[in-house]
């Protein structure tokens, strides 16, 4: 069926078509415009026909004020019973009215006297807006309005009106009168349509679809339309989806183009680590490392993923990963967010290293400059083997001499940019190196189709034996003074606590401040016990050394900003305290309390919200207290954030979907990866027309 439909398709793509007629043909839209719509990347009349509605509001009957809902956008035909307006020239003007069936307010700020003397009790009104709840009742804030005549009835739309996606200057009536335009050009030009391909015997075109979803009629399903699961649209989800399947497995083949050397097992290093090692590895690990040690002995450079749960063990297997380069003679990096995370694994990598005759060095960008000259040599001539830094490693004045591997911890923090400026900078002479990525908490699926389709994925979905849960309780910040007596009782019994400070605004400053004073009261009131800040502000070297004073059990409480976030390792830490948790997402929440519950002992972690919560805000932290599985709680956090919020801005860049939505589209997209690998196989060049109809050519690239 595939391959009789690509002479066609090949066919149709090489005529002039919608694809390829510019949006200037339309009246009206000249260089201005032009512009503007560049902005959103709308360049042809394909473009502008896929720049579909985001939303929609049905203006196509009128609603009664008795039914009306809170968050309901209503049209409303009724008549003004009261008008009050605030004194001052530019006044709020409040104005009553009601249909017989109820009342409701309409509220104006800043409303000029001409709009005030224009409302008179009894007038009748036709208004459109959102409704509310405000301080007297049900209320619309600036409705649409006009003042109408009882005796001639206005209609109502015949459609459902589209909201579209905007940028500043351009309008939703500039937006739908050229898509009126378009919409005919679309009835009688060539656009190229893989309906076939779709899987299903009644798929609507992609014309009849892209009609539809921009002029819903009246008697549409919409609730369906409305929840963006209409069959039109799920047609188009489907075909978007698609291109972006395809656009993934574009870019892992062109991954695999680049070559790496390949690491054999043959040295010593590796059995003498695992012997020195205080625990075996689980078979999750055992199973991981496995996938790995493939990988690197192919000259094909390996773009691998591994996720896990916090404290699942990651950096045991990627100490073997990059151990094993070291023994085919390569160096091997490790890039981490945080210089505190770093240097983590620095004390770690050491400690395990150094015995086996290995040197390891750490580099980041605090480091005075005549010892980071000194790194920086070592690093070139490959007297350091293991190289543990932060995004500074990235710099110009770093050359490494031969790397075999790199390695990504904690990736959500990364761009993709700077992913790939690290791959390609251990490269000699066309070799590339190999890379693994670890993420600092699950995944989910969805989003790891999407987000990391390109990438070859590994899961330790296994925790080493022996911990115990931690147990979550949520507690009102009014109960402040028992937590703190809670802390002075546990650390009284030799255990260790972390109090974490969250962002109280988008600002570090702030953050930094507020673990201060709040370090400050804490030893105030707590005068017989040794309590430690950390903060990101701090200079490194204090830092540091606080840090090692926690792990060395000379601070009974550490009191933190959120940089402790990942990957801090102090298995005596059994309590911790995190104030205001509603603010957080819940992967980043479950990423903190990973910090506890390490060692053998019951842990405890504490969230202390600040009254009043919110509902969203109760359900969430009820989430953490009932689970401390890590792929649930993401998939939930995904569900209740979406993605761009789970995975941090700098990773979306691929996910700026015109219409699907991962969450609710899951069966899509299962449906779609497996269209993608059959089309990529047997029909490349439909591959590259749909990657370039929903994601222009740059996605073809790997700078996206
Ligand atoms: P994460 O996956 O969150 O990065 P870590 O690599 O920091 O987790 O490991 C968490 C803790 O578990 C560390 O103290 C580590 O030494 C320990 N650990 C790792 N693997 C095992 C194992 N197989 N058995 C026992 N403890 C282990
Ligand atoms: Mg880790």
């Amino acid at each position: 069926m595939l391959t009789a439909l690509i002479p066609l398709a090949v066919l149709l793509m090489n005529n002039p078509s919608l694809a390829t007629m510019p949006v200037t043909l339309l009246k009206g839209v000249g260089p201005k415009l032009a512009e503007l719509l560049a902005k959103r990347n709308i360049y042809s009349l394909q473009d502008l026909l896929l720049h579909l509605p985001l939303r929609y509001q049905d203006r196509t009957r009128i609603s009664v004020i008795r039914e009306l809902q809170v968050a309901d956008y209503a049209v409303l035909d009724a008549r003004v019973t009261h008008v009050q307006a605030s004194p001052g020239v530019k006044s709020t003007l409040t104005c009553q009215v009601s249909d017989g069936t109820g009342q409701l307010y309409l509220r104006f700020f800043n409303s000029t006297p001409t709009q005030k003397q224009s409302f008179n009790v009894g007038q009748m009104i036709r208004c459109f807006g959102e409704v509310r709840l405000g301080p007297r009742g049900l209320e619309i804030i600036h409705p649409e309005y006009r003042f109408v005549n009882e005796a001639q009835p206005v209609n109502v739309e015949d459609c459902l009106t589209p909201i579209y996606p905007s940028t500043e200057g351009l309008t939703q009536i500039t937006l739908r009168r050229i898509l009126d335009q378009a919409l005919i050009f679309l009835e009688r030009h060539e656009l190229w349509d893989c309906s076939a391909l779709l899987g299903e015997t009644n798929t609507p075109s992609l014309k009849e679809a892209i009609a539809y979803c921009h002029k819903p009629p009246s008697d549409t399903n919409v609730k369906q339309l409305l929840a963006g699961t209409h069959p039109m649209q799920q047609r188009l989800i489907l075909e978007e989806l698609l291109a972006h399947a395809l656009t993934m497995q574009h870019l892992k083949r062109q991954t695999k183009q680049d070559k790496a050397p390949s690491l054999k097992t043959q040295g010593t290093l590796i059995p003498a680590f695992l012997q020195q090692l205080p625990f075996t590895l689980t078979a999750a690990q055992q199973r991981v490392y496995t996938e790995i040690l493939n990988d690197l002995q192919s000259t094909v450079a390996m773009t691998r993923l591994v996720q896990g749960d916090v404290g699942s063990g990651k950096t045991v297997v990627a100490a073997l990963t990059m151990l094993l380069a070291v023994e085919n003679g390569y160096q091997a990096v490790l890039m981490a967010p945080t210089e505190l995370l770093a240097d983590q694994h620095y004390q770690s990598f050491n400690h395990w290293l150094a015995p086996l005759g290995v040197e390891v060095i750490r580099l980041w960008s605090s480091q005075k400059s005549g010892l980071r000259k000194q790194q920086v040599e070592a690093i070139a001539n490959h007297q350091a083997q293991v190289i543990i830094g932060t995004h500074a490693l990235i710099q110009e004045s770093v050359q490494f001499s031969k790397v075999g591997i790199v390695v990504i911890d904690e990736q959500h923090r990364f761009g993709v940019h700077q992913r790939h400026a690290l791959r390609y900078k251990g490269m000699s002479k066309d070799i590339a190196s190999h890379q693994l990525i670890m993420t600092a908490t699950p995944i989910p699926r969805s989003l790891a189709m999407t987000a990391y389709g390109d990438l070859d994925c590994s899961v330790i979905d296994e925790l080493p034996p022996g911990r115990t849960p931690v147990t979550t309780v949520v507690i009102a910040n009014s109960r402040r003074e028992e937590v703190i007596d809670r802390v002075a009782a546990a650390c009284e019994q030799q255990r260790q606590a972390y109090w974490v400070c969250t962002l109280i605004d988008e600002s570090e400053v702030l953050e930094c401040q507020a673990a201060e004073a709040t370090a400050q009261q804490l030893r105030q009131e707590l005068p017989h016990l040794q309590i430690g800040l950390v903060h990101g502000r701090l200079p490194t070297a204090e830092k540091e050394s606080v840090m090692a004073a926690f792990k060395a059990g000379t601070i009974h409480l550490l009191v933190a900003t959120t940089v402790i976030e990942v990957g801090v390792d102090v298995p005596n830490a059994s309590l911790m305290i995190i104030e205001n948790p509603e603010r957080l997402g819940l992967a980043q929440l479950h990423q903190l309390r990973g910090r506890v519950g390490r060692g053998h002992q019951a842990s405890h972690c504490v969230l202390m919200y600040q009254t009043p919560l919110s509902s969203n805000a109760r359900a969430r932290l009820q989430i953490m207290r009932e689970s401390t599985d890590g792929f649930v709680i993401a998939q939930r956090d995904l569900e209740l954030r979406g993605p761009g919020e789970l995975l941090g801005t700098r990773q979306t860049g691929l996910l700026e979907f015109k219409l699907a939505d991962i969450t609710r589209d899951q069966a899509l997209l299962e449906k779609a990866t497996a269209l993608s690998k059959q089309i990529t196989k047997q029909a490349p060049n439909i591959a590259e027309a749909l990657i370039d109809r929903w994601f222009g050519k740059k996605a073809l690239y790997h700078d996206v």
